[in-house]
């Protein structure tokens, strides 16, 4: 084979690969693509004029070989131009690229001067020389050469300057994607220039221009800057918050992100230390599988540990990756949430919810016999408004300890505001201590002890499938009905207590009806003076309940002072008395009636104008109707009061008295309070027998007189306490002796005029 034909035949090989890469680059989608493309092509021009010099067989056909290359030479420049162009200010979609117009010129200029060859002969002329054995045609260069190679090197030099200004330029990633073509294009620019110079037959040049050809379009269409992919991901991957491990095929591990190695305790950039610390601080990591994630705990922390591995192909494991996230933050974090959706933030205790939820379980899981306690601070509305919310808080503060301190088996918590939930084992439940320990419940604050009085209701559960709130109501029902009492109380619920309760609540709801259908009505007292002679009487609330029958006020007037619904009653009983009297005013105008004011009374309306309105309705004397407040009643709130029964008198109403003796004042403030009698309850002194309380019956009807104030006793029973009562110059009477209270009609028939 002669050297020509060897030629050839690396020439074809290069023509057509370049073809395919103009193809490929053209096909790939790459905006840079097409400039590529054209670049291949137009390096393919040369390389088959160079197989057509090599082959020609006369000096014409070589002639026309040598312009073609040269033309083509001029293309490559013109397409490496406007490639350049492109590549190096960045190819984006949308983004206009000024076309290398000048270059163009130039480029045009030359392939004009050089098609006008055969007409001036100012490019070339050919010789012919040996080679090989063969007739080699070659190229004389003349003036149009010479002008056609300024242009090229000029052309040439400007992009080169582009790709070693874009080299510099560029960061250290991307810089290969500019390095590799400069390089290549300096190879091309040097051979070529090499094989110029040699003046020797054949262009070996040709081949670098066609290695270059596929150089441009490798790093143009297929190289990825994998520095770059590596450099971002191993960033991203170094600013996870997880740790990352990296293992290759024999699970060593090669890459450690800065949370792995802080993770494993070793120090940044020794990442051969990291498998020991690493497998044993995680036992277990490379012996389960390819790919898995998990949980652990170790010392308090949670981690979740997942395991991936990296094949590219079916069978061959490339390596793996492991990432340890430290859940600990996220774990504490639901702790935190879950006791704070289940407990009391105040106290720490469990939430009412909770505690209910906890007794359920425990009575599922036990079968031991339970108490449920309702613990309730008294007054705790009393402490806040006195001694302000921080005490109050202090006093829960101070129960809270208590129970944690106390309730050794069993479970406790706060229900709301001042109350607590115990459920206790029935063989825990010591009564008598509970009880002396919440006798001393003392809490101290600034410096002073006080004492907290605290009620304690008991439910024994019975009924393990009742509600939970149930039980707690019940256990709560046993203490409603406590009165002000300013000691500790442990009471029971039972059934009778319920039903008490239920009674209440029912009476309750019966009482408008009862109102309006007269189910309620005033029973009559007689009043007598000391003569025996019946001066007024006491109108007394009676209900005559169509189903539970007679009641007497003990029955439903607690009941109706707690809710309030006892100015209904009074208003109505009022009115009846005013009837009553209204009736009497032709036979008995002298006589009175005394009705009872409750003192919830005077916080609701106006007792004044209200008493002052039915006297006017109808139509009779104020002093015939008396009322009667209670000592305590009286004395609460004093100065206002005072006002109210100053009005009262003025108004004309006589005011009395009622129980004195009962409550706790003084004989002494007798004297501050206006009032026109003293009614005296012989119940409230003791045994009457005893000298002591006839001595102080005695005086306070002394001071009374004194004071002007007229003295009623009631209660009387006996002719011999009438007498006495007589003699110690008491006035007025009530009580059995005379007789009971009884319905309206019946006293007018014993009493009407006389
Ligand atoms: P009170 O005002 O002290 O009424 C006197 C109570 O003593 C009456 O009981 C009467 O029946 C009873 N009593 C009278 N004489 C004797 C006696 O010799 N021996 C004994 N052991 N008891 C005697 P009652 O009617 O059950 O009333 C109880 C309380 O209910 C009254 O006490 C009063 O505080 C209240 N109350 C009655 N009616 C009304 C009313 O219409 N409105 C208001 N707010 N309270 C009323
Ligand atoms: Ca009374
Ligand atoms: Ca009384």
């Amino acid at each position: 084979m002669t050297i020509q034909h060897k030629y050839c035949i690396i020439f074809m090989c290069l023509a057509l690969i370049q073809i395919a890469c103009a193809f490929m680059a053209y096909k790939s989608e790459k905006p840079i693509g097409k400039y590529t493309a054209r670049l291949n092509l137009a390096i393919m021009v040369p390389i088959v004029a160079n197989i057509l010099i090599i082959e020609s067989g006369n000096p014409v056909f070589s002639y026309y070989s040598y312009s073609l290359s040269y033309i083509g030479m001029m293309l490559i420049m013109m397409a490496l131009a406007h490639f350049t162009n492109v590549y190096c200010k960045g190819v984006d979609e949308g983004k206009a690229h000024t076309k290398p117009t000048f270059i163009y010129i130039l480029g045009l200029i030359d392939i004009v001067q050089i098609l006008l060859g055969p007409v001036f002969h100012h490019v070339i002329t050919i010789e012919s020389t040996m080679l090989d054995n063969r007739v080699f045609y070659f190229d004389v260069p003349h003036v149009g050469l010479t002008i056609h190679r300024v242009i090229n090197y000029f052309v040439f030099a400007c992009v080169l300057l582009i790709y070693i200004l874009s080299t510099v330029k560029a960061s250290k990633l991307y810089r290969a994607k500019y390095s590799i073509i400069l390089i290549t294009l300096i190879l091309s620019g040097a051979t070529q220039f090499a094989f110029i110079e040699s003046r020797i037959p054949i262009d070996r040049s040709i081949i670098v221009h066609g290695v270059f050809g596929l150089t441009v379009y490798y790093i143009s269409i297929r190289y990825r800057a994998l520095g770059l992919l590596d450099t971002l991901l191993s960033n991203v991957v170094s600013d996870m918050n997880d740790a990352v491990f990296v293992f290759d095929n024999s699970s060593r591990v090669v890459w450690v992100n800065e949370q792995g190695y802080k993770l494993v305790g070793v120090e940044e950039g020794k990442v051969y230390l990291v498998r020991e610390q690493l497998f044993d601080l995680f036992k277990n990591i490379t012996n389960k599988g390819d790919n898995w994630s998990e949980n652990r705990v170790i010392d308090d922390k949670y981690y979740i540990l997942e395991k991936k591995s990296v094949k590219t192909d079916q069978k061959n494991l490339d390596g793996a990756f492991l990432v340890i996230r430290d859940d600990t933050k996220r774990h504490k974090d639901i702790e935190i949430e879950l006791f704070n959706s289940t407990h009391d933030s105040l106290t720490g205790l469990l939430n009412m919810q909770s505690l209910y939820s906890n007794i359920k379980n425990v009575l599922i899981s036990s079968d031991k016999e339970f108490y449920i306690l309702f613990v309730n601070i008294k007054n705790f509305k009393l402490i806040n408004d006195t001694f302000g919310k921080s005490f109050g808080d202090i006093v829960l503060l101070h129960m809270s300890k208590w129970l944690k301190a106390n309730i050794k088996t069993g479970v406790y918590g706060r229900l709301i505001g001042d109350t607590f939930g115990v459920f206790i084992p029935k063989d825990a439940f010591d009564e008598q201590f509970f009880m002396t320990e919440f006798e001393n419940f003392v809490v101290k604050f600034r410096q002073t002890e006080h004492k907290i009085n605290i009620h304690m209701g008991v439910y024994d559960v019975r009924d393990r499938d009742m509600d939970i709130s149930i039980m707690f109501d019940r256990a709560h029902l046993a203490i409603t009905d406590i009165e002000e009492n300013y000691r500790t109380v442990i009471r029971y619920y039972n059934d009778e207590l319920r039903n008490t309760i239920l009674e209440e609540q029912r009476l309750a709801a019966d009482l408008t009806e009862s109102l309006d259908s007269n189910q309620i009505v005033p029973y009559l007292q007689p009043i007598a003076d000391k003569d025996g002679k019946v001066v007024g009487a006491e109108a007394l609330a009676r209900w005559i309940h169509p189903e539970l029958g007679f009641l007497v006020p003990i029955r439903f007037i607690p009941v109706f002072e707690k809710n309030g619904m006892i100015t209904d009653l009074d208003k109505h009983i009022w009115e009846s008395a005013c009837r009553i009297l209204a009736d009497w005013k032709d036979t008995d105008p002298e006589r009175f009636i005394s009705i009872n004011i409750s003192p919830k009374d005077f916080f609701f309306f106006d007792v004044i104008s209200e008493l002052s309105e039915l006297v006017e309705k109808y139509d009779i004397s104020p002093d015939n109707l008396r009322v009667e407040v209670t000592e305590t009643a009286m004395m609460t709130n004093s100065e206002e009061r005072i006002d109210i029964f100053n009005g009262l008198r003025s108004a004309g109403f006589i005011v009395e008295m009622d129980d004195f003796g009962s409550g706790y004042s003084s004989l002494n403030l007798l004297k501050d309070v206006p009032v026109d009698v003293l009614k005296l309850d012989m119940r409230f002194l003791s045994d009457e027998k005893n000298d002591k309380s006839s001595t102080i019956i005695k005086h306070i009807i002394n001071l009374s007189n004194e004071l002007d104030i007229t003295t009623l006793t009631e209660g009387v029973e006996t002719e011999e306490q009438f007498r006495q009562l007589v003699e110690m110059g008491c006035e007025l009477f009530q009580g059995y002796y005379f007789a009971k209270p009884m319905p309206v009609d019946e006293f007018v028939k014993m009493y009407r005029g006389k």
